[in-house]
């Protein structure tokens, strides 16, 4: 027996047979069907489309045949795809010095006629054979030989096809990843965002709205949908001697002055209102359809409410409060509700001033 040498080109070959990620996979029908035209068409009982890997010969296809690989120091094939243009042919085993004492050939499946036509990659490599073969010598027209070289190529065809096949399903799924990924940058974008946006109308100590976010309610609080003016209020208001606080307790105790006011706030003008933190230690209060009357009346509650909270400190407000005019901007209302704190601190502090 002769040993099937090496093709020059091996470690390419070997490279070339890996991209197509074919050994060991599941039986396919496309090779079934054109290793049963084969063997109708030579006349054999047996067939395969053999891939010679680096040290045996694995069947994607077989008809017959038991085994699912031999060796390839035992196979045909090996034989065969040294000379990757020709179609091997080799009418009686027993007469030939490669394979006459071949265990295939003396033992089962008692191989006589081999006719095997290389499988080429898309450049020239040969990976294997289709092959038929039979217990019995036979012969190979020339007409048959040629038809075994055609189907050999659709069997390349078909191995190149299910290459294809499977690099598009992987750009798909990296497609869907990459798409997965950029649809979830964007919510975190959006979430940033949205976060920013909200850091940006959001007084961090205390949590109430800061005074740009009241400039901008301010501004669609005074005029109403339909562009008709409303019964707007608004009330500045300033924690008397809050220096003191500082000063007396510490800064850390002025801060949760500041949050537990801020909560009493927000608690106080929750049904109708909004409370934001003006600046320091003022806040500013938007009381919308709020005759000036009872904005005065509810921020002389809140004034005691204030004057009533549990701190373990004495603590008051003075608040300014002014109705919105028709056709005035926010601006002059600000200012007219700030003259009357003014004057509610020049007074005595602890009291609710109306603007004029
Ligand atoms: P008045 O009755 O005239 O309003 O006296 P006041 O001491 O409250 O007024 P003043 O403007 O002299 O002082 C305000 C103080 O508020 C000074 C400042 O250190 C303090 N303050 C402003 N913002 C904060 C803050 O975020 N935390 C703390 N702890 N103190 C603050
Ligand atoms: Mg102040
Ligand atoms: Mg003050």
């Amino acid at each position: 027996m002769i040993k099937p040498s090496l093709p020059d080109n091996e470690e390419q070959r070997l490279q070339a047979l890996q991209r197509y990620q074919i050994l060991d996979t599941a039986k396919e029908r496309s090779f079934e069907d054109l290793v049963t035209i084969a063997t109708a068409l030579c006349g054999t009982r047996m067939g395969a489309v053999t891939l010679v890997d680096r040290d045996r010969q694995w069947f994607k296809a077989r008809q017959a045949l038991d085994a699912t690989e031999t060796s390839r120091d035992i196979s045909f094939c090996g034989h065969a795809i040294l000379q990757p243009d020709q179609v091997m042919v080799v009418e009686d085993a027993r007469q030939d010095p490669r394979f006459f004492d071949n265990p295939v050939v003396v033992d089962d499946p008692h191989i006589r006629f081999y006719a095997g036509a290389p499988l080429l990659s898309f450049d020239g490599l040969p990976l294997g054979t289709l092959c038929v073969f039979d217990a019995n010598p036979g012969h190979l027209r020339p007409d048959q030989a040629q038809a075994l070289a055609a189907l050999s190529r659709q069997v390349s065809l078909v191995m190149e096809l299910r290459r294809y096949a499977f690099e598009i399903q992987q750009h798909m799924r990296d497609r869907a990843w990459y798409e997965q990924r950029l649809s979830e940058y964007n919510a975190l974008l959006e979430q940033q965002n949205a976060d920013l946006a909200e850091q940006s109308r959001t007084d961090p100590l205390t949590g109430l709205p800061n005074r740009r976010a009241m400039s901008l309610a301010l501004e669609a609080a005074v005029t109403d949908a339909d562009g008709q003016p409303r019964q707007t209020a608004v009330a500045l208001l300033d924690i008397d001697h809050f220096k003191n606080v500082n000063d007396l307790y510490g800064h850390a105790t002025g801060d949760h002055v500041l949050a537990e006011l801020a909560r009493l706030l927000r608690a106080h003008f929750a049904g109708q209102g909004l409370a934001a933190r003006y600046g320091g230690e003022e806040f500013v209060v938007l009381m919308p359809d709020t005759p000036l009357g009872t904005a005065e009346l509810q921020c002389d509650f809140l004034r005691m409410a204030v004057a009533d909270l549990p701190l373990g400190i004495p603590l008051t407000i003075s608040i300014g409060v002014a109705a919105h005019r028709h056709g005035d901007g926010v601006d002059p209302t600000l200012a007219r509700a700030a003259a009357a704190l003014y004057r509610a601190k020049h007074e005595g502090r602890n009291r609710v001033v109306r603007a004029d």
